[in-house]
């Protein structure tokens, strides 16, 4: 049995609670600027978009076999029994594969920093495993966002539709999208409008397309390469780093004097 976190858009509000709980639950900053950003990034993890007073939020969808792990070289994100797609920041290289395989454009990078690191949802973990709620879930003041055991909440999906069919779009998105998610979608307009493409994503895991591909490339020619290429890319972005890093000293030193 694992966790996951059922969003129902017919019943949210777009009050942005769940946006500034993530914030809190994160530290990261919020006002009123961020919170009219309507885009993911490495500052907001969730965003609550609103399109003529209809709302959709996006978070990682923290998918069963996530691509995002799949191809992550050092094994920094992984898919927890409990449900969460974890990222260990220390494990992290910065080559950003992640960010490339995910389908739903995830994976956020600090370009400001000296030193990135990527961001996402990680569905606040530590609360997962001490059985508590999501902060999002435990702000949402009209039960759109709730959090359960993931069979439990794909059931008490499809109660809504059966009980509510004109409110509803006939389908529970991520059941079945890339092998089904931990986060599951309920909406009462089309899917595509937030940019959800049910019947564009496949229903096997995104990873066993990885498997596939690979399979068929004689003597992974092309994984060698990117493989030489992270490399290249590391060792690049330390001599970046240490630049950077040299010319602040510098400036320090400047100022103090
Ligand atoms: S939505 Fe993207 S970042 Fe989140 S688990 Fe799936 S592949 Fe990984
Ligand atoms: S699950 Fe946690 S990290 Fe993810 S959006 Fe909700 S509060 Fe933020
Ligand atoms: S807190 Fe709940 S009602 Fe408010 S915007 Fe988030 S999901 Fe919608």
């Amino acid at each position: 049995m694992s966790k996951a976190l059922l969003y129902d858009a017919t019943l949210c509000v777009g009050c942005k609670a769940c946006e500034g709980a993530c914030a809190e639950q994160n530290k990261l900053p919020y006002d009123e600027t961020i919170a009219a950003e309507q885009v993911q990034s490495d500052h907001k993890f969730t965003v609550v978009l609103n399109k003529n007073e209809k709302y959709m939020r996006r978070l990682c969808m923290h998918c069963q076999d996530p691509a995002c792990a799949s191809v992550c070289p050092v094994g920094a994100l992984h898919k927890t029994a409990a449900g969460p797609v974890v990222y260990e920041e220390d494990r992290c290289m910065g080559c950003r594969y992640c960010m490339a395989a995910c389908p739903f454009g995830v994976p956020k990078y600090e370009w400001s920093k000296v030193l990135p690191k990527v961001q996402k949802c990680v569905m606040c973990p530590d609360r997962v495993a001490a059985g508590r709620p999501t902060a999002c879930t435990e702000a949402c003041p009209t039960g759109a966002t709730k959090f359960g055991e993931r069979e439990e909440l794909i059931q008490e999906a499809r109660d809504r539709i059966r009980q509510n069919p004109s409110n509803y779009v006939p389908h529970v998105f991520g059941i079945e999208e890339v092998g089904g998610t931990s986060v599951l979608i309920l909406s009462g307009v089309a899917f595509e409008e937030f940019g959800l493409k049910p019947n564009e994503l496949p229903k096997d895991p995104l990873p066993l397309y990885t498997y596939r591909v690979l399979s068929r490339i004689p003597d992974f020619v092309p994984l060698g390469g990117m493989v030489l290429g992270g490399v290249w890319w590391i060792t690049h972005r330390r001599e970046e780093v240490a630049a950077a890093e040299a010319a602040e000293k510098k400036e320090d030193r400047g100022g103090s004097r």
